[in-house]
C-alpha cells in the first residue's frame, strides 16, 4: 500500500518527543546538553508538566543503562558494539554516549528515519559545532541532503514499513556499513506502534537474519500498551492508537481528551492494538524466535528500579500532585527487550 501524503502526523511526533527530552533536560532531570541544537528556538520553548517530565525522565534512565550494560558485555567480549536506532527522531543518544565513560567501547552508530526528519537532523548537524565536532571528520551528507555518515555516525533515510531487503539494503554498503558480525543493539524508541504488526516483524526478522551467522543482536522496544481498559479505550477512540506520550498525558481525565488530542487526530495507527496486556509484550519477540525478552512497565521501573536518591534528587525538582494519576499513565507505558542471537557471556543482559 501507498503511504505517501499521510505520513505527515507521525513524522511529527518527533517535535513532541523532543520538546519532552528539552523541558526534562533544561529542569534537571536529565543530562542531555545537545538536544537543544535540534529544537528550533530552543530557549523560548515552554516546559513541560510534572507528568511528562518524570515520564520521560524513567524512560530515558532505563533505556541509557540497557545501552550502557550491553556495551558493557560486548567489550567483555573483547567487542565494540554496534547501535541501531529506528525512526530515532531527533535523539541524542549518539552525542550523549561519544562524549562519557562508553565512547571508546562503541562501534557505530545509525539512525534510521523517514527522509524528511533525517533532513531536518543532518542540517542540524551541519550547522550547530558541537554536534560536528563530535562526529569527526569527514562529514558527508548525501541524497539530497537526507543522508548523512561520518567516521562512526550514520543517519540513514527509509521508510521503514517497506520491504527491508530494498529499504535498507543500501545500509549494508553506505559508511559506516551495518557490520553483521558486531553485537548489535537495536533501539525502537515509540516507533513500532506507527506500524502494522506485519511490517515491524518483518523489519525485526530482517535484523535478525543479517546478523544470524555470525552476530549478536539485542533489541530494545519502547512503547505505549494495553489499550482494553476503559481508560484505555478513551484513548483509542480520541487518540488513535500509541499516540505519543505526551498528547496522551496531557490528559488528566478521559473528559479532556478530545481537546488535547487535538494533535492526533490525524494519525493514522493500526486499528488492533495487538499487545493488550503487559504479559503480552514479551510474546512479540517470543513469537519471532527471539529467546529471552522481558518487559516492565514505567510504573513498576519507577518503584521499583530508579535508585532511591534519583527519586529523591527528582522529587525535589517540581510539584507534583498528582502521584495516582502519574502511576495510572506510567503503566500503559513499557519497555521491552529480548535477544534474538547471543553468545554465552551476553545472555545475562537480559537479566538487567
Ligand atoms: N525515537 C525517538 C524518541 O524516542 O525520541 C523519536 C520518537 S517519535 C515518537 C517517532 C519517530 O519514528 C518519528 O521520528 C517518526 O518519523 C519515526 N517513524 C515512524 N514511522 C516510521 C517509518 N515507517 N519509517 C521511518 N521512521 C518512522
Amino acid at each position: 500500500p501507498s503511504h505517501q501524503g499521510g505520513d505527515a502526523p507521525i513524522r511529527l511526533t518527533d517535535n513532541d518527543a523532543a520538546l519532552a527530552k528539552l523541558s526534562a533536560a533544561r529542569l534537571g532531570y536529565l543530562s542531555d546538553p545537545f538536544i537543544k541544537h535540534f529544537v528550533p528556538r530552543a530557549s523560548f520553548q515552554p516546559s513541560r508538566p510534572p507528568l511528562i517530565n518524570i515520564g520521560t525522565f524513567v524512560r530515558t534512565v532505563t533505556i541509557d543503562d540497557l545501552v550502557e550494560q550491553w556495551i558493557k558485555l560486548s567489550n567483555k567480549e573483547g567487542k565494540r558494539c554496534q547501535i541501531v536506532s529506528l525512526g530515532a527522531g531527533s535523539d541524542t543518544r549518539f552525542w550523549r554516549l561519544a562524549t562519557g565513560p562508553q565512547n571508546d567501547g562503541l562501534s557505530t552508530y545509525i539512525e534510521v528515519d523517514f527522509p524528511e526528519n533525517t533532513m531536518k537532523k543532518a542540517m542540524a548537524i551541519k550547522k550547530s559545532k558541537d554536534l560536528s565536532v563530535i562526529l569527526g571528520s569527514p562529514i558527508d551528507v548525501k541524497l539530497g541532503g537526507t543522508a548523512l555518515s561520518s567516521p562512526r555516525y550514520q543517519l540513514f533515510p527509509a521508510d521503514l514499513r517497506q520491504d527491508p531487503n530494498i529499504s535498507l539494503k543500501s545500509l549494508t554498503t553506505a559508511p559506516p556499513p551495518l557490520n553483521p558480525s558486531l553485537p548489535t543493539l537495536l533501539i525502537c524508541e515509540c516507533v513500532l506502534v506507527y506500524m502494522q504488526p506485519e511490517e515491524s516483524n518483518c523489519l525485526l526478522q530482517w535484523f535478525q537474519s543479517y546478523f544470524a551467522s555470525t552476530g549478536v543482536l539485542g533489541t530494545i522496544v519502547y512503547e505505549m500498551f494495553g489499550l482494553g481498559d476503559s481508560f484505555g479505550r478513551v484513548m483509542v477512540s480520541n487518540l488513535k492508537v500509541g499516540e505519543t506520550f505526551e498528547v496522551l498525558i496531557s490528559a488528566r481525565s478521559p473528559d479532556e481528551l478530545p481537546r488535547s488530542s487535538s494533535k492526533a487526530r490525524n494519525v493514522s495507527l493500526p486499528g488492533a492494538d495487538p499487545f493488550p496486556s503487559y504479559q503480552s509484550l514479551p510474546s512479540r519477540f517470543l513469537n519471532l524466535g527471539y529467546t529471552t525478552a522481558r518487559a516492565l512497565t514505567l510504573k513498576e521501573i519507577r518503584r521499583s528500579y530508579v535508585e532511591p536518591e534519583e527519586l529523591d534528587r527528582i522529587s525535589k525538582l517540581e510539584m507534583l500532585d498528582e502521584i495516582e494519576e502519574l502511576d495510572l499513565v506510567l503503566e500503559h507505558y513499557a519497555i521491552t527487550w529480548g535477544l534474538s542471537l547471543t553468545s554465552s557471556s551476553m545472555g545475562t543482559w537480559s537479566e538487567w
